[in-house]
């Protein structure tokens, strides 16, 4: 556990950022951090997430059954309370997700489900299981549009609540991220709070919200510190050191797979 001076923190997750205890800070770096903490808690945050996970019989199933939909109640307020639903089957895409002859399916509203419907709630009590039902009628109601009888096909299901996410993502409320408009201001870049050796990444900071979108950010933070050269060789040390069983930490993924990739890439662009 770290202990030093509370910097800031992620308007997305309860992440939050600490100086190291020796770190010193000038009068106009602690105010910088200030106003970063005043703008992070103005910043509004985007609704949270309902997920509805399923498994079916595909017997019979029309052979021209799209793998992904997307059903939008009203045009006029997309962010509208369950507006938008998202539909996916994957193992329409690669039947290995499912066991032969069954389907799997992803239907969630995505950022519109309000987080102050369940706020209090204790998972497991009848009440959260109560409302589980309730609020996942409108993903059933567009499963049906797509499978008639989907209800009758279901081999498992399971309801994933703005709770699940603030628990297992670690998401202050739920959330998608900050709503910030593209139009009238940006996100904040890796060096904003300009204090020496201080830099940002992650879905709060530019470009935004989204899994390439944070992976970009943390590209910036990285070349705002080293040069590519040498982050490739950290990558490359690192790739060595989980070979010689040095590095045990990094288990879930081979950082040398990821210089394989796009070296030769990056080597053209520079050439
Ligand atoms: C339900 C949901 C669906 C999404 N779907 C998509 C999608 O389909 N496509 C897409 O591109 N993007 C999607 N996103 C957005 C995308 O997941 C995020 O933008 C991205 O994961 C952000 O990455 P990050 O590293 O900035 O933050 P996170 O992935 O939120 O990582 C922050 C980490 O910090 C940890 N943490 C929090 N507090 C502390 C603490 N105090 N101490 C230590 N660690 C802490 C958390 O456990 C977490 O591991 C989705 C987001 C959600 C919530």
């Amino acid at each position: 556990m770290l202990e030093g001076t509370f910097l800031g923190y992620s308007n997305a997750s309860n992440a939050y950022l600490v100086a190291d205890a020796d770190g010193k800070l000038s009068l106009e770096e602690m105010q910088a951090l200030q106003e970063l903490r005043r703008k992070k808690q103005e910043t509004r945050q985007t609704e949270s997430f309902l997920h509805l996970h399923v498994g079916i019989d595909a017997s019979d199933l029309p052979a021209d059954l799209e793998s992904h939909h997307v059903a939008v109640k009203s045009w006029d307020d997309i962010r509208s309370e369950q507006n938008v639903v998202i539909v996916s089957i994957p193992s329409l895409l690669d039947p290995t997700l499912a066991p032969k002859g069954k389907h799997n399916i992803h239907a969630y509203l995505a950022g519109n489900e309000s987080y102050d419907v369940w706020e209090g709630l204790k998972r497991g009590d009848q009440k959260y299981k109560d409302l589980k039902v309730e609020r996942s009628q409108r993903l059933w109601e567009v499963l049906e549009q797509i499978i008639p009888d989907v209800r009758k096909r279901v081999e498992t299901s399971s309801v994933g609540t703005p709770l699940t996410i603030d628990r297992f993502c670690r998401r202050d409320r739920g959330n998608y991220g900050p709503a910030i408009k593209g139009k009238q201001t940006f996100f904040p870049g890796p060096h904003h709070l300009q204090i020496e050796g201080l830099v940002h990444c992650g879905d709060s900071t530019n470009p935004g919200i989204g899994l390439p979108s944070a992976a970009a950010s943390g590209m910036a933070a990285a070349h705002a510190i080293a040069p590519i050269w040498k982050q490739w060789q950290s990558l490359e040390d690192l790739a060595r050191f989980r070979k010689e069983g040095r590095n045990p930490r990094y288990t879930t993924f081979e950082p040398g797979e990821v210089i394989k990739h796009i070296k030769p890439n990056l080597m053209q662009a520079f050439a």
